[in-house]
């Protein structure tokens, strides 16, 4: 029996009584809002000044917010205020992506900003797959963290992913099964290990991050070689009871000529993944090399078989799109995928077919967004559970947990 089929819902702004709630709600109002008034924080939290002024020392002396500079005129009358902001220089989130053909490395800020990012490729087997992860990794971090300690390691990937037992459950493209990534990589580098789908924690990040829309009720498209979704409401991602939560890999929704090694026939990841783009345009000489990159270029060099190549891939994606509408109503539907990041002008396509398609969405342009973070999103999709986790829970980062190496408070 599942004790849990979603992620724990963030702290809403107002009434909080217990302290890990108020910390919480402090620290997303300064992210929202800073620079700014403890005055200001009250305003936006329903917190007591007193409380506040309690949480924002505890927030600082645990280097999540710190002080600026007061400004040079004061005001008429009071004390003049020390602006507050979150502290991008202290703590850094790590992160491993596990995609197809490589890995990518990432640390970022509690503003969810890259600071280093780092690919190396991989042969796709698991267990390699994860000693080249803890072997990689210290060399990483030391050449980027500033001496710190990271706060977590998130580690994310396509597929079927169970997050409450960090276990990567399928990955059908890499043939893993039953994959114990947390622990195997706590135990190797001693760090907190969160393990997600990418579609998931990019849901994750949009909702601290991006649109405030998107802590209502949320949707996150994944269209890269694996295709998949997530689903977000009240601020928080649905897992499901079996952590299946937005598989829309198989949805019948292509062309019923195009197989899918599932063993059906029409499914949407047989028929959009790059993958399957890439192959195409080489077997139809368009590029000479079997490779996005290679192809993303001779886009942007307005090849017009590419243009008309990826304009048909975002038509299926525009059907795909109006069907979780249709079902989900969300507030906002991000989407990532290469031609929204790299050439966002065929998006008209999209939203013509999410129009056409769509019961419940008559203004794509305003409800479908790609994603805010572009080519660094596979970077924010790995270390976006580790900033989830703190910024939910900051009292959970003890300062007596750092390490050698790490900035301790002062
Ligand atoms: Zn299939």
């Amino acid at each position: 029996m599942p004790v849990q089929n979603q992620s724990p819902a963030p702290s809403a702004t107002v009434g909080h009584s217990d302290t890990t709630g108020s910390a919480a709600a402090v620290l997303r109002a300064v992210l929202d809002h800073g620079p700014v008034a403890r005055t200001l924080i009250g305003r936006a939290t329903g917190l007591s000044p007193a409380v506040v002024s309690r949480q924002t020392a505890d927030l600082i002396s645990l280097g999540l917010l710190r002080e600026l500079p007061a400004p040079s005129t004061p005001p008429r009358a009071g004390r003049p205020f020390v602006p507050l902001d979150i502290d991008t220089q202290r703590h850094l989130a790590c992160g491993v992506h596990i995609a197809v053909h490589a890995i990518t490395f990432a640390l970022v800020d509690l503003r969810g900003q890259v600071v280093a990012q780092e690919n190396v490729p991989h042969q796709g087997v698991a267990h390699e797959v994860l000693r080249q992860i803890v072997q990689y990794l210290p060399g990483f971090v030391a050449r980027h963290s500033r001496g710190n300690r990271p706060l977590g390691l998130g580690v994310v990937t396509g597929g079927w992913v169970d997050p409450q037992r960090g276990v990567i459950i399928e990955h059908g493209l890499l043939g893993w099964r039953d994959v114990p990534v947390r622990q195997v990589l706590a135990a190797a580098t001693g760090l907190p290990v969160h393990v997600d789908s990418h579609a998931r924690a990019l849901a994750q990040a949009e909702i601290m991050f991006g649109d405030p829309r998107a802590r209502r009720s949320l949707v996150h498209l994944f269209v890269g070689n694996v295709v998949d979704a997530a689903i977000a409401t009240g601020g928080a991602v649905h897992w499901g009871p079996h952590s299946g939560a937005g598989d829309v890999a198989h949805l019948p929704l292509a062309d019923r000529s195009v197989s899918c090694p599932c063993g059906r026939s029409g499914c949407v990841q047989a028929a959009i993944s790059e993958r399957v783009l890439v192959e195409r345009a080489f077997q139809e000489g368009m590029i000479s090399k079997a490779d996005m990159w290679t192809l993303l270029d001779a886009a942007r060099c307005g090849d017009p078989r590419v243009l008309t190549l990826f304009r048909d891939r975002l038509r299926v994606i525009g059907r795909v799109v109006a069907l979780l509408l249709d079902m989900i109503d969300p507030e906002v539907l991000v989407l990532t995928e290469a031609a929204a990041i790299f050439l966002p002008d065929l998006l008209t396509d999209l939203y013509e077919q999410i129009a056409a398609h769509s019961r419940v969405c008559d203004s794509p342009e305003r409800i479908v967004l790609p994603t805010r973070f572009g080519p660094q999103s596979l970077a924010v999709a790995a270390s976006a559970t580790v900033l989830d986790a703190v910024h939910r829970s900051p009292r959970s980062l003890s300062p007596a947990r750092a390490t050698p190496g790490s900035r301790l408070p002062d």
